[in-house]
Formats: C-alpha cells, sequence, structure tokens
C-alpha cells in the first residue's frame, strides 16, 4: 500500500475545502476491499464526496480535461477509508495516569492529535467505546480539528468497582460520585440500579450517544474487578437496552466470559465487545442469533502498557491467550465480526 496516497485521500476527504468539489484520482490501483487482488490502472472521479465514475486509465484520459482538483497516483493503490470499530480517542493518547490527574484542556490537546494521526494511518471513521469525546467530533464535524468520523457512546455505564469505575481508592467511599475526576470529566458514569442505569442511558443518548456502552464484566486496565466477574443483573442492563431501543439505537457490552456475553444477550444486548474468554457454546449461540461481536486482535506479541507481574498484566496475558480461540470460533460459526483495535494509554 501507498501510505502517502491514502493519507492524501483521507485529508481531502474530510477537509473543509473538499467537500462540494469534483475530484479525480488519476492512474491509480484500486484495493476493493472484497476481491484480494488489485484492479489494473484507473481513474475514479469523485463527486460531492461520491464516486461518480470508474474508467481505465489510458493514454487518452490522461490527458482530458475536467474540472477540479486532480490527483495523479502515479500508479499506486487507492483504497477506502478503513473503519475502526473500537476506539478510545480521548484515552488512547496518553498514560493512564495522566488521564487520570491532568487538566482536562491538555487531555484535549492531546485527543485531537490522537484523532488527526488516526486519519493519517487511513481510518476515516472509528466507533469510540467510551471517553468524553462529544467535543472532539463537534470540532471534527466543524472542520476546526481533523480525525475520523467518530460514532461516540461517551461516558462508560459501570456499576461500583466495575470495569468502568476509574475512581481512585481514597475517592471510593467517602467522596460524592459526581464530584470524583472520572466522573466529573464524562469519562465513565456509575449507576447501580435498573433505575439509575435507565438515566444515565438516556443522559448519554441526550448528549448525543450513537450507542450506549456498558460495562458487564471484570476488566484488564481497571483496578477493582478480577477478569472473571459478572458485573450488572439482568435487570440493570435491560434497563439499558429498553432505553436505547427508544431511541432506535442499542447497547454494546464490554465482556470477556460465557457469563457475562450470555447475561447480555438475555437481556437484549445486540453486540459484544471483546469475547476472548467465551466457549463454544456461546459463540454458536451469538453467531445464531445474529449478535454482532466486536473482536481486537490483542496478542502477546505487542508491547503491553502494564508493568510485568501487575495485576493488570496477569489479567492481560490471560485475555490474549483467549484471542486465537476466539477468532478461531469466530470463523467456524461464520459468526458477525467487526473489527478494532481499542487502543489504550
Ligand atoms: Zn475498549
Amino acid at each position: 500500500m501507498d501510505i502517502k496516497l491514502i493519507t492524501l485521500m483521507c485529508s481531502l476527504a474530510l477537509s473543509p475545502a473538499c467537500l462540494a468539489q469534483t475530484y479525480l484520482f488519476k492512474n491509480v490501483h484500486i484495493f476493493d476491499g472484497s476481491s484480494a487482488n488489485l484492479s489494473s490502472a484507473k481513474n475514479v472521479y469523485i463527486e460531492n464526496q461520491h464516486i461518480k465514475k470508474i474508467e481505465n486509465y489510458t493514454s487518452e484520459t490522461l490527458n482530458a480535461s475536467v474540472e477540479g482538483v486532480v490527483i495523479d497516483g502515479q500508479g499506486k493503490t487507492l483504497m477506502p477509508g478503513l473503519i475502526d470499530a473500537h476506539t478510545h480517542l480521548m484515552l488512547a493518547g496518553l498514560p493512564q495516569q495522566t488521564l487520570l490527574l491532568a487538566d482536562q484542556g491538555f487531555i484535549n490537546i492531546a485527543a485531537a492529535k490522537t484523532a488527526s494521526e488516526m486519519l493519517q494511518r487511513g481510518y476515516t471513521s472509528v466507533r469510540d467505546l467510551g471517553g468524553p469525546v462529544f467535543g472532539l467530533k463537534l470540532a471534527i464535524d466543524k472542520h476546526i480539528t481533523t480525525g475520523p468520523r467518530i460514532w461516540p457512546s461517551g461516558a462508560f455505564i459501570s456499576q461500583t468497582g466495575g470495569h468502568g469505575d476509574f475512581r481512585l481508592p481514597n475517592e471510593l467511599i467517602a467522596t460524592d460520585v459526581e464530584h470524583t475526576q472520572a466522573v466529573k470529566t464524562g469519562t465513565t458514569t456509575i449507576a447501580d440500579s435498573p433505575a439509575d442505569v435507565r438515566k444515565h442511558a438516556r443522559e448519554q443518548l441526550a448528549l448525543g450517544a450513537s450507542q450506549i456502552k456498558v460495562m458487564a464484566g471484570g476488566g484488564v486496565s481497571s483496578l477493582y474487578d478480577p477478569i472473571d466477574v459478572t458485573q450488572y443483573s439482568a435487570e440493570e442492563i435491560r434497563a439499558a437496552t429498553e432505553a436505547a431501543a427508544n431511541w432506535n439505537t442499542y447497547v454494546t457490552v464490554h465482556a470477556y466470559t460465557p457469563k457475562a456475553i450470555n447475561r447480555a444477550i438475555d437481556a437484549g444486548v445486540r453486540c459484544i465487545e471483546h469475547g476472548q474468554l467465551i466457549d463454544e457454546v456461546t459463540a454458536k449461540r451469538i453467531a445464531k442469533e445474529g449478535i454482532w461481536w466486536s473482536l481486537q486482535p490483542f496478542t502477546s506479541d505487542r508491547k503491553s502498557t502494564f508493568s510485568e507481574g501487575s495485576e493488570q498484566r496477569k489479567k492481560q496475558l490471560k485475555v490474549e491467550e483467549g484471542t486465537l480461540t476466539a477468532f478461531k470460533l469466530a470463523k467456524k460459526y461464520k459468526a458477525k465480526v467487526a473489527w478494532g483495535t481499542d487502543i489504550l494509554f
């Protein structure tokens, strides 16, 4: 792949000047995402952000006059923008401690850089599954800064001590929830009853969430929860799925284990994030019921942000062990799989 050309197309695709213009990408080999081979040399015409025409690149078309911007691809590769189905643009670019302690203005500017770099790597759309991303999305949509299109979840909805409970130990018992850093910034919400979950889901929808993210089981980066715990009762999850369905959208859950996954599906959840510790029966169920499975390539060859021997690293290693099985089962039962990175810290 020719990174330069991909990058050029990405920047053009979302820059304010280009929105209503005509473009010709001349002499490009197209990767269309379904064929294993690149096309022969082509010209691609873009009008009002849509592909209007694709023709063979010949010496006659070389000199044809076109209105708008002509980009000479020089026989390199043109491809569609990539989609990352699981990102956290607000939480990807800084260490966890910094996110918990730093000034929010600094965190916002760092996140703008993360978004811009994401676009330059070829990602034109992301599903952002937790974090105070509404302002960043607005700034991108208004062309104040550059980045991919964002489908935001807003704050994680978590039970006390769950995977989305980022309150520091000294904030956990003594402090009013609303005044803790992680809640105040809109990174997470803590809800511990069906009524609370319903209210918090509605709040995030009102703020512009395109889907709701609920923490349904233990996670790696969180401080309090072992990886194999199940979080929320079916009634609590159902409160969120009802609120989302009323808003014509859906709930997706963070869940690794069969117990957490099955409870979520029982409560009306239509999308599972992760699932690395799944078993065969549950994988079969996901496929049969048409539940979306958002999988990430968590493998031990990537550099860990957690120190060796720490509780978080131990949890991470356990999850990484399951990755291969999860992908095998997803393939075996032809589950509907979405691909994401879940880059954090
Ligand atoms: Zn995540």
